[in-house]
C-alpha cells in the first residue's frame, strides 16, 4: 500500500498516515478487546470475503469493519487532506471511499450485515456510547447474550 504515496508533508500528515492502516491496529484491537470482554466471540479475523472485514462471523454473516478515518475519508469527523500533492490524495481518497462503498454493497447482497466502526468512535470520549450501541445489535444479531459488563471510565 506504501508504493507510490508521497512522504508526509509534516508531522500532522505524518501522525495521521500512521494513524490506522492494515491488519491489527489499535483501534481494531481495542474493538475486539470489548467483543471479548461482551462474550461475543467466536469471530475470525480478516475473512476472505469482499473487503476483508476486521471482525466477521461468517456462519452468521455479520461483519464489524474498523476504519481508519483518515484512509477511508470518515463521514464524523473530517479528516484532513495533506496540501501537497493535493490531487494524488484527492484521487487516492476517492479510490479508497469507492473501494469500501462497492465492499459493502458486495456483502449486503450476499446477505451479509456490515457494521463499519470509525476510528474517532473509539476515543476516550466516544467508545462508550459507541459500543454502547455496537454491542447489543451484534447480540442480537449473533443470538449471543453480552456478558457482564465494561468499566467505566478510566
Ligand atoms: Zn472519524
Amino acid at each position: 500500500m506504501a508504493s507510490g504515496i508521497p512522504p508526509a508533508s509534516s508531522e500532522a500528515v505524518r501522525h495521521s498516515m500512521q494513524g490506522n492502516r492494515g491488519k491489527n491496529t489499535k483501534p481494531e484491537l481495542l474493538v475486539r478487546a470489548h467483543l471479548r470482554e461482551a462474550g461475543l466471540t467466536g469471530y475470525r479475523l480478516h475473512w476472505h470475503v469482499a473487503g476483508r472485514p476486521d471482525v466477521a462471523w461468517p456462519g452468521k454473516r455479520v461483519a464489524v469493519m474498523v476504519n481508519g478515518c483518515f484512509w477511508h475519508r470518515c463521514p464524523h469527523c473530517h479528516p484532513s487532506t495533506p496540501a501537497t500533492h493535493a490531487e494524488f490524495w484527492a484521487e487516492k481518497f476517492r479510490r479508497n471511499v469507492e473501494r469500501d462503498r462497492r465492499n459493502i454493497e458486495t456483502l449486503e447482497a450476499d446477505g451479509w450485515t456490515v457494521h463499519v466502526v470509525w476510528e474517532c468512535q473509539l476515543k476516550k470520549k466516544t467508545v462508550g456510547k459507541t459500543m454502547g450501541e455496537l454491542l447489543p445489535q451484534l447480540s442480537r444479531e449473533l443470538g449471543k447474550p453480552i456478558k457482564g459488563r465494561l468499566e467505566e471510565g478510566s
